[in-house]
């Protein structure tokens, strides 16, 4: 397959609070597949927006590199990494969260296109109205301001924002997430008509299993700063491999039934991630703990083809043991 986007040790850190120093990305290696959209699952503060960021050099990783169109992201400076950036866009949950209420949704849209591609007035208000049409607003929607468009209209003009500079990665974190449900429907069949028509490569954030399913390809799971689990969407909600997964499962509905030892509901708190346990870090919380999870860290291990797990004893190779 083709790969678009590469990370091999990825590492990003920073000091905690308690002392010591936090890995929010423990030397993470992934590939993204180009015109997949991939779902980045876990709970909150095991690292998802870190990730994406990291990949968008928005933070800066401390080790590892980026495969990204020839280069190592990591190490481009000046005028090559304002034209990179133009390829690497982010839809936020919020996207005027941070933005003056008082400039025209024309403005906000067009910014990514004037900074990163360097585009002239007339181009960029050409694109705008072209953008502004295709997530469904209208051009007219240009000359209007935030406070009049309703939340699920927010996020297609923060969708237009992020497709301005045609880029072919673009990150969503948590996209959909501040939206009533039926709105959520309809944005995220908005960004999967995107990713098919214009080609686009897609990393999708969520705590929200039952969105990914709807949307992703393929799910890579994060638990502590680790990517834990990596499989088609498919493998993924019919078996989960790791049991940090097969535990996020249990908590959604719809779903096929699986042998109830693979189905326990998530126990206990998250480590503190600035004092994480030896060995595995999911065994504070594992059922199937053994020894070995104390004294050795899993690697991810192919256990078939397309499926990654960190575990010495992932489920579905215990359950083909036991058949
Ligand atoms: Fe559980 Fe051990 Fe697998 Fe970690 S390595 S998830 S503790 S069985
Ligand atoms: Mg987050």
């Amino acid at each position: 397959s083709d790969v678009l986007l590469s990370a091999r040790g990825l590492r990003v850190e920073y000091p905690g609070r308690s002392g010591g120093r936090v890995r929010a990305l423990r030397d993470v290696d992934l590939d993204i597949v180009r015109g997949e959209t991939l779902g980045l699952v876990g709970e909150s503060g095991c690292g998802k927006s870190t990730l994406g960021r990291a990949l968008l050099r928005v933070v800066d990783p401390s080790a590892g590199r980026i495969d990204f169109l020839g280069a190592d992201l990591t190490r481009l400076r000046g005028r090559r990494l304002r034209r990179t950036r133009a390829e690497l866009q982010m839809v936020f949950q919020d996207p005027f969260g941070s933005l003056n209420p008082r400039r025209r949704i024309a403005d906000i849209v067009a910014e990514p296109l004037l900074r990163a591609r360097g585009a002239g007035r007339a181009e960029a208000d050409r694109a705008v109205a072209e953008l502004l049409d295709l997530v469904g607003l209208g051009a007219e929607a240009g000359g209007r301001r935030p406070h009049e468009f309703s939340g699920g209209q927010r996020q297609r003009i923060g969708i237009a924002r992020a497709l301005a500079s045609s880029p072919q990665f673009v990150v969503a974190d948590e996209a959909v997430s501040a939206l009533d449900v039926s709105i959520q429907a309809q944005v995220l069949n908005l960004l999967s008509d995107l990713v098919r028509d214009r080609g686009l490569t897609m990393l999708f954030i969520s705590h929200d299993l039952g969105v990914v399913r709807h949307i992703a390809d393929r799910v890579a799971v994060m638990y502590l700063g680790e990517i834990i689990e990596t499989a088609s969407r498919d493998d993924f909600f019919a078996a989960p491999a790791h049991p940090y997964s097969s535990a996020l499962l249990a908590g959604v509905p719809v779903l096929r039934p699986g042998p109830a030892r693979e189905r326990q509901p998530l126990e206990g708190e998250l480590p503190d991630p600035a004092h994480p346990p030896e060995g595995c870090l999911f065994r504070t919380r594992c059922p199937f703990a053994t020894d070995l999870c104390r004294i050795r860290h899993p690697e991810l291990r192919e256990v078939a083809p397309g499926r990654s797990v960190r575990c010495h004893l992932p489920l579905h190779s215990v359950s083909e043991e036991s058949s």
